[in-house]
């Protein structure tokens, strides 16, 4: 890997520190149950999309190891949109449940938008409901906020790195309501001169080129190339995308053994938005996987146990 004037560029762990945040709130969590409450998770799980089901199983599996109560609910495909109201109502009068988490996605006959907006915004553990979203982009202190998980995220693996961010040149690419916008809303409120950029950009390379630290939340495989990086920037890299062409993987991981035998054992294997030859220029980088992705569920955590505190008025 050729580098910035011989220095290496620096990983951003996201498995420690995902580690790091469960600590943490395992500690909370004993706390919480000493003052006389149990933070609690309520997951929706409609139909058997089995990708969604994966995603489901770890968050209850994680809320287990935290010490969270958990409780999945998995009505079928065919559910009624009544049903699912009349289930988010009950979910929202129980004391016993702070965060309340409905998998996307949903159904075709069921409004989306609509069912999120039940969910009462003090148990909207995934930050989508638009009275998170507007407390957010208000400048709401992160700690008083629930907010979207995959950016808060971000934000923790910045911080906890010692990446500054006040003052600091950020462009996010994408524009998203789980990602782009609330990333951009929390860099904002931390003082970073942020340009969102979108598939209708024009010269984004030479905006991309201006960035101290590059999020790249598009969905497009290795779209971020080194000719669109300012050697020593921060690069987050929140994308996830599936490669099983020969000639994907050669074009990304030439020479890299050890994804080559992952690649050729299942036949596929995952690249973010950012052509991994960008992270050599990088001053540091969100690997993929192992980055972003390794703290959204880390995030919903925290989130459930500062819903619970929020909640009960603890400061
Ligand atoms: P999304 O809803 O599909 O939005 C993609 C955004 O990228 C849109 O704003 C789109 O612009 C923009 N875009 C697409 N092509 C572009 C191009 N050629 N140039 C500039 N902008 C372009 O995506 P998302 O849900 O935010 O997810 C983005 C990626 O992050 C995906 O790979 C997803 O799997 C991953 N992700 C990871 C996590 C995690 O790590 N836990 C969580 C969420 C998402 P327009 O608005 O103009 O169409």
């Amino acid at each position: 890997m050729s580098t910035v004037a011989g220095t290496q560029p620096r990983v951003l762990d996201g498995v420690a520190i995902a580690a790091k945040i469960k600590a943490e709130l395992v500690e909370k969590v004993a706390v919480a149950k000493a003052a006389g409450y149990t933070p609690g998770l309520a997951v929706v799980l409609v139909g058997e999309n089995p990708a969604s089901a994966i995603y489901v199983r770890s968050k209850v599996k994680t809320c287990g190891e935290l010490g969270i109560y958990s409780e999945m609910h998995t009505p079928p495909v065919s559910v009624t949109t009544e049903d699912l109201y009349d289930l988010i109502a009950s979910l929202n009068s129980r004391d016993e449940i702070d965060g309340i988490l409905v998998q996307l996605p949903l159904p075709k006959h069921v409004d989306t938008e609509k069912l999120l907006e039940a969910v009462a915004p003090a148990k909207d553990v995934d930050g989508f409901h638009p009275i998170n979203v507007g407390r957010l982009l208000s400048g709401a202190a992160p700690e008083q906020v629930l907010a979207s998980c995959t950016p808060a995220g971000i934000m923790e693996m910045l911080e906890r790195s010692g990446i500054p961010v006040s003052g600091q040149r950020a462009v996010v690419l994408g524009r998203s309501n789980i990602v782009g916008k609330p990333i951009a809303a929390m860099l904002i409120n931390a003082s970073a001169t942020v340009t969102v950029c979108h598939s209708r950009t024009r010269n984004l390379a030479e905006i991309t080129r201006e960035a101290d630290i590059l999020v790249a939340a598009i969905g497009r495989a290795g779209f971020v190339t080194p000719e669109m990086v300012r050697p020593g920037a921060t690069l987050v890299d929140v994308g996830i995308n599936r490669i099983t062409e020969l000639e994907e993987f050669e074009r990304f991981f030439a020479g890299d053994e050890a994804r080559r035998e992952g690649f050729e054992k299942r036949g596929s294997t995952v690249v973010g938005d950012i052509d991994p030859a960008a992270f050599a220029i990088a001053g540091a980088y969100s690997p993929v996987p192992g980055g972003v992705g390794a703290l959204t569920i880390a995030m919903l955590m925290s989130n459930t146990v500062k819903a619970a505190r929020l909640r009960r008025g603890i400061a």
